[in-house]
């Protein structure tokens, strides 16, 4: 481990830490944290700490609600904007039951267990998501609106670029916690931006990607603005995604790349890529897993509509950047930001591991913008679009078996539960622009 138990114990007197924020996430990828003093460091290292799971979603079982928290210690990391006289760090935790079995609903334990399978095919993964998010004005009772107040775009600088210093902000108090920004830029809309940071195993990746979000948020706040990471917060502009680059290594190096290749890709690459064509639409409940996901899928706006794969543009779903060498990539497209990166990554590597393993090869790739084929084209070609809505999306999983198999039996219950109660909440919603068009007219 990062940490021995000593050396937290000297770090923790040296900064003056007097609380420790057990953080775990839930199935459907929402943080949660259980806050104890620095004096149960030890108890809490040895024997974890227990909490009542009952009131937390998709942990809901009465009969399990007795849980416990056991802190990774290579997660230690403090809050850069915790109150100096009395500071709090935090441990990203595994959820574990009482008897000590690993608890079927922890993302971590999912995302693990599919790690645990590509080793055996001798292959870790590396993730580099790229993470986009609006910054908007509150109100003056300190409300989220989505007014930004900025007119700039994609690469633009102040004054311009109104949210500029909470982005530089964002950067700084992430350095501190450990990451490693690669770059950070305006994107395309009005309040839009990202934030790059070093790609790396995908188990702290998918860790990173949820302090990364906390992150944001908080300081964001401190702005007077709110961060958003809601795929599509405006009709008719740009959405937010969460393209996650991925790449398997073996002890040789990266697995993905082959120079006596035209393209210079492995046949693993071409199997991984495959594999994740193959299951593309049964993945994107956990790559979309929300009702707004879909609004933001949807042609000319650089968010992929078409199952399909290109070295050279951005409209399919699967593109591959240009790096060659350690960098060899493949990047997916479709993946947004409200996707419980623990799953996301799970269930995208199982489907690359199902092309490798089979000996896969994807469809020829698709080079011309697919926004502007036709229909004949399209079909030609047999692009599929993925799903179109939450409701379309929550049957392609339940009919993809591999589905199931990731996230292990009582995840995958909970999870098509708790998305099904969504969509059926909303569809029975009337919605302004119902009002809008029938209202007056019938
Ligand atoms: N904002 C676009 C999306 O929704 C991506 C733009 C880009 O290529 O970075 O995925
Ligand atoms: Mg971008
Ligand atoms: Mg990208």
């Amino acid at each position: 481990p990062k940490y021995t138990k000593a050396e937290l114990h000297k770090i923790i007197d040296e900064n003056d830490i007097k609380f420790l924020r057990l953080q775990f996430t839930d199935i459907f990828g929402i943080l949660k944290n259980i806050t104890v003093t620095t004096s149960k460091l030890d108890s809490v290292i040895e024997q974890g700490c227990m909490f009542d799971g009952s009131s937390i979603d998709g942990f809901a079982r009465i009969e399990e609600s007795d849980m416990m928290l056991i802190p990774d210690l290579d997660t230690f990391e403090i809050f850069p904007w915790s109150n100096p006289k009395g500071r709090t760090a935090r441990f990203i935790c595994d959820v574990y039951m009482p008897d000590g079995t690993p608890y079927d609903g922890c993302p971590r334990h999912i995302l693990k267990r599919q790690l645990a399978k590509a080793k055996e095919m001798g292959y870790t993964m590396n993730v580099g998501p790229e993470c986009e998010f609006f910054l908007f004005h509150k109100d003056e009772h300190n409300k989220a609106t989505i007014e930004t107040n900025d007119d700039g775009g994609y690469f633009d600088l102040a004054p311009l670029d109104m949210g500029g210093s909470a982005r530089r902000d964002i950067c700084l108090a992430l350095e501190e916690m450990g990451f490693e920004i690669e770059a950070s830029h305006h994107e395309c809309a009005a309040g839009q931006h990202e934030i790059d940071f070093k790609y790396g195993d995908a188990l702290k990746m998918a860790d990173d990607v949820m302090t990364f979000k906390i992150v944001v948020k908080r300081i964001a706040q401190d702005h007077h603005r709110h961060a958003t990471f809601m795929p599509k917060p405006i009709y008719g502009i740009a959405g937010s995604g969460m393209h996650i680059n991925m790449s398997l290594c073996t002890e040789q190096g990266n697995a993905f790349c082959d120079k006596s290749d035209e393209l210079g890709l492995s046949k693993e690459a071409y199997g991984f890529m495959a594999g994740i064509l193959k299951h593309a639409r049964g993945l994107s409940l956990l790559t979309n897993p929300i009702i707004n996901s879909y609004k933001r899928l949807v042609p000319g706006f650089e968010a992929p509509c078409y199952i399909a794969w290109s070295a050279k543009n951005r409209s399919p779903l699967i593109r591959v950047p240009f790096a060659r060498g350690a960098a060899t990539r493949i990047e997916m497209r479709n993946p947004d930001p409200t996707a419980n990166p623990y799953l996301a990554y799970a269930g995208a590597l199982a489907a690359g591991l199902e092309g490798i393993r089979k000996g896969m090869t994807p469809p020829p790739p698709v080079n011309k913008n697919i926004y502007t084929l036709s229909e004949e084209e399209k079909k030609k070609h047999m692009i599929r679009r993925v799903p179109q809505n939450l409701f379309d999306a929550i049957g392609d999983f339940e009919e993809d078996g591999l589905m199931k198999e990731v996230l292990g039996e009582g995840a995958y219950e909970k999870y098509l539960k708790g998305k099904k109660h969504e969509w059926a909440d909303y569809s029975t919603r009337v919605h302004e622009w119902e009002l809008k068009h029938y209202l007056t007219k019938y």
